[in-house]
């Protein structure tokens, strides 16, 4: 049986120094930690994330979090409105929401404050809240991202049994797309689980899925992590269902099998992700399903910057997939983000490459693109 463990936290609001290239968040909130769900790959199992002990079953839930996020940004001078990540690191449309409705009261908090939001879930208790998710996204932006690693019966028993199920998921993808005319409604591929859910002919089928429930996008990747605690969960429990799986995964990830601690990699290496991710890419253009969501675009000094931020956070992630040098456009591209000014007049006076990794070919590039977002603003 769960326990639910009310506590106070001192904050409830995180701003992050660099944004989420995926998600576009520059803040998060959770409202639980643990989570019912209990999915054996979970990353939030691992240490870092400093979760109860019994992780699926022992569920903390953040009291007075809507007082105090109502608080924090009526008193903020210096936040400026830009995406919430709602359950970054645990589901907060997990069973404990039924109960509390921390998530929730917590939505009607952002959308009275114009706060763009993101959510990353695999619940249909999502479809609760349709239209405060509208009202968000009508007043600034909101984008709802539902998570199915697998379309196969078996295998998400094993993965996620505790969730609804991955036709449940797609139905809540349809229906929330029905349900609101201001909401990105998109599938989350994420993590791809190495021997299970990477055959090509079943990850054809969730790009088929995705397409005939109405999703705005489809992001895939990446290869399943493994860290420490939830590394030795994931490989106690694919003993038991799969132990023909282990040498395997003891082969790509480089660990010693049976060892008390995990001593293997974080990821599987590039020569298991690159292949993979030319047949997604393939897939995304062969269903017309974007592998990035469109971001949240402020009205304000912001704007130029934000545009030309997510083209080269893209090409990062494009270049990344194929192996290709990425990371002086990713931080060319968060630099850019974090600029106190806007874009538009740094180029005016000539000072691009005063931004720290704007230099030679990515500098001429983000002065094409300001030209082009300057002129369409004007
Ligand atoms: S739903 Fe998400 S947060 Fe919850 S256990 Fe599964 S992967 Fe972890």
């Amino acid at each position: 049986m769960p326990t639910f463990t009310e506590k106070q936290f001192s904050s409830i609001l995180n701003k992050k120094k660099l944004i989420d290239s995926w998600f576009w968040d520059r803040y998060t909130i959770n409202p639980y930690n643990g989570c019912l769900f209990g999915c054996v790959y979970c990353d939030a199992r691992s240490g870092r994330y400093r979760m109860p002990e019994d992780f699926e079953n022992d569920i903390v839930v953040k009291q007075q979090a809507a007082e105090m996020l109502d608080l924090r940004l009526r008193r903020a001078r210096t936040l400026l409105p830009d995406v919430v990540g709602l359950g970054t690191v645990t589901d907060s449309y997990q069973g404990a929401e039924k109960v509390y409705e921390n998530g929730r009261k917590i939505l009607e908090v952002l959308a009275r404050h114009a706060y763009p939001v993101h959510i990353a879930t695999k619940s249909n208790l999502v479809l609760r809240d349709a239209p405060l998710l509208d009202a968000v996204g009508a007043k600034s932006w909101c984008s709802v991202s539902v998570t199915i690693t697998t379309l196969q019966p078996e295998i998400a028993r094993f993965l996620d049994h505790r969730s609804p199920s991955p036709q449940r998921r797609l139905d809540t993808i349809a229906q929330l797309k029905a349900a609101t005319k201001h909401v990105q409604v998109g599938l989350l591929l994420i993590p791809l689980v190495p021997f299970l859910t990477d055959d090509v002919a079943d990850l054809e089928q969730m790009f088929q899925a995705a397409q005939a429930a109405g999703a705005d996008y489809l992001i895939f990747g990446g290869g399943m992590t493994m860290h420490d605690m939830q590394a030795r969960w994931f490989l106690t429990r694919l003993q038991q269902e799969y132990p023909e799986l282990v040498p395997k995964y003891a082969e790509l990830y480089q660990f010693t099998p049976g060892g008390a601690v995990y001593d293997g990699q974080m990821a599987p290496p590039a020569a298991y992700t690159q292949p993979l991710y030319d047949v997604l890419l393939g897939l995304s253009e062969k269903y017309g399903l974007p592998w990035r969501m469109p971001r949240f675009i402020p009205q304000d000094f912001r704007r130029v910057n934000y545009l030309v931020a997510e083209k080269l956070l893209n090409e990062a992630r494009l270049r990344q997939m194929r192996g290709e040098a990425w990371e002086t456009f990713f931080w060319a591209g968060q630099n850019i983000q974090n600029l106190g000014e806007s874009l538009t007049a740094v180029c005016k006076r000539g000072e691009l490459t005063k931004i720290r990794n704007v230099r030679g070919a990515i500098k001429n590039l983000v002065q094409e693109y300001v030209g082009l977002y300057t002129d369409t603003a004007n």
